[in-house]
This record gives C-alpha cells, sequence and structure tokens, in this order.
C-alpha cells in the first residue's frame, strides 16, 4: 500500500491514481494523515476492503509530507561505516540520536531556501511509526512501523558543528526535511532491510548505496529508541546517511541557489527539491 498526503488528506495510491481515504471509508479513517496513524492497527486491517475506484491523477505539486505532524523526529548520525570516515568520527556504539525539530518537515518536491553557504544533501530513509510502542524487542520491531518513505536531511554544517556540535539546530532549517513521494508498507517491499539509496546534484549522482549497510538496522534502531523513549503513531526516524556528503570531499562541497537535490530509494520512488536563494 502506498499512503500519500494529497492537500493534508490522507490518499491511497495506485497506478498514479489518488484514493481520498476519508471518502473511500465513509469518514471512518483521516480525513488527516495523523488521523491515520492514531487508528494505524484498525487501517491497516480495513484498508483492504476500501473501494478504489473513483481515484483522481496524482499532481505532485499537492504532495506534502507522507507524516506532516509527528510528535517526535529521530535523526541518526554515523549509521554508514563508510560516512562516519569521511566525517572522520568515529563509530558509535549506540545509535548517535538527535532529533529534525517537526516544523522543519516540508514536501517531495518544496524548494528549500539555503540560510548559509555550508548546506550539505543527505538522502535518508525515512521510517514512519505505526503501532506505538515502548521497549520493544527486535524481533517485534517491524510490526510498530507504518512504512518507509525517503527522505532528505539537509544539514547547515556551520550551526550543526557550533557550540560543541549540536545538530539538531543545523539540522532543522525551514524546509530541512523534505520527505515522500508517499509511504510504501513494508509488504510492498521485495527486501525491506535491502534497499538501493541514491542522491544526484544537478544529475551528478553523488550518493549510493543499500540500506543493508546500515550499522543499526530499522529494527534495532526501534529497539534502541524505544528503550528510552515511547514512540507515537506517525513518528519519523532519519536512519541515517551513506558516503559522499559535500562536507566529506576535497575540497568541500556545498549547496547554491538553483541546483536541484534528487533522492531516491529503489520501490519507493524519488522526491526532488531545488535550493533557492533566501527571500528577503
Ligand atoms: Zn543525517
Amino acid at each position: 500500500m502506498k499512503l500519500a498526503n494529497v492537500g493534508g488528506r490522507a490518499a491511497l495510491i495506485s497506478d498514479g491514481l489518488a484514493t481520498d481515504v476519508a471518502q473511500a471509508s465513509g469518514g471512518r479513517f483521516g480525513p488527516g494523515l495523523r488521523d491515520v496513524y492514531d487508528t494505524w492497527p484498525e487501517f491497516r486491517t480495513a484498508v483492504r476492503a476500501l473501494d478504489p475506484l473513483g481515484g483522481t491523477p496524482v499532481e505532485p505539486d499537492c504532495l506534502g509530507p507522507p507524516s506532516p505532524e509527528p510528535r517526535q523526529v529521530f535523526g541518526i548520525g554515523l549509521n554508514y561505516a563508510e560516512h562516519a570516515e569521511e566525517s572522520n568520527l568515529e563509530l558509535p556504539s549506540m545509535p548517535a540520536t538527535f532529533t529534525k525539530f517537526p516544523t522543519c518537515l516540508a514536501g517531495p518536491f518544496a524548494d528549500v531556501e539555503l540560510p548559509a553557504d555550508t548546506v550539505d544533501w543527505e538522502v535518508e530513509l525515512v521510517v514512519v511509526i505505526g503501532r506505538p510502542g515502548r521497549r520493544v524487542p527486535e524481533p517485534e520491531a517491524w510490526d510498530h512501523v507504518a512504512g518507509l518513505t525517503v527522505g532528505q536531511d539537509l544539514s547547515e554544517r556551520t550551526t550543526q558543528m557550533a557550540a560543541g556540535a549540536q545538530f539538531s539546530l543545523g539540522k532543522s532549517f525551514r524546509g530541512f526535511g523534505p520527505t515522500g513521494p508517499w509511504l510504501v508498507t513494508p509488504d510492498e517491499l521485495a527486501d525491506r532491510d535491502d534497499l538501493e539509496l541514491g542522491c544526484s546534484v544537478d544529475g551528478e549522482c553523488v550518493q549510493r548505496s543499500r540500506t543493508s549497510r546500515l550499522i543499526f538496522s530499522v529494527p534495532r534502531l526501534v529497539a534502541e529508541l524505544s528503550r528510552v523513549v515511547d514512540l507515537c503513531a506517525g513518528d519519523l526516524i532519519f536512519t541515517g546517511t551513506p558516503a559522499g556528503t559535500g562536507m566529506g570531499r576535497v575540497p568541500p562541497r556545498f549547496l547554491r541557489p538553483g541546483q536541484v537535490v534528487e533522492s531516491w530509494i529503489e520501490g519507493i520512488g524519488t522526491i526532488r527539491n531545488r535550493m533557492v536563494a533566501p527571500a528577503d
């Protein structure tokens, strides 16, 4: 199942057509995405019986983030060995966790204002939590995942590394969390633990790896995070970025106004974001 945010309303996507969840369910589910996640187990059971007739073509510009109002957004640093190496940082023994404040979330095709000249790209697999959880055992972790989507963990490196490397603010400028184009439930994927992902800037491939190379896998992250905090329906986990970021290059490379960043994951889709100069 593919679930999208179409103009703020939850919609099922099939063959390029969107079916409004609230309309198709006679008001039982939706209308918003958060309403759907808050009833996720019932929704998943009922969705098979929803009538998909009457879908309308998906307009990319109408798509918003698949989970626009999460209570918590977790970001994981240094979760691919090659990226830790290019960052000159040691591999962590537990997930290196920060937050992207939820107001930074943006739609899959949103323009992103560059607040500085040291903004970097980071393609990431993003987990959306379905069933809430506390102290989730790793073998049960996938049962708590609603689905997966594509995300960019855009990072303003100067702010990120200031004040003793506090990551959260540098990764939370407006628009710094584009996600989408939709959520894909794990059962739709050939292998939910091994997906190719990549990123290009103006058509030049800058990152390419596989999620099987994550140091802390999706189930491990759900287990580790829920050992400390309660996971809520709709929460997001940005699982970390592979090698190929701009700061790891010699000389370092950062994003400029007019550049287009494309981020994609096998079996999920592609998001595309144009970088723009800040408005006065
Ligand atoms: Zn990241």
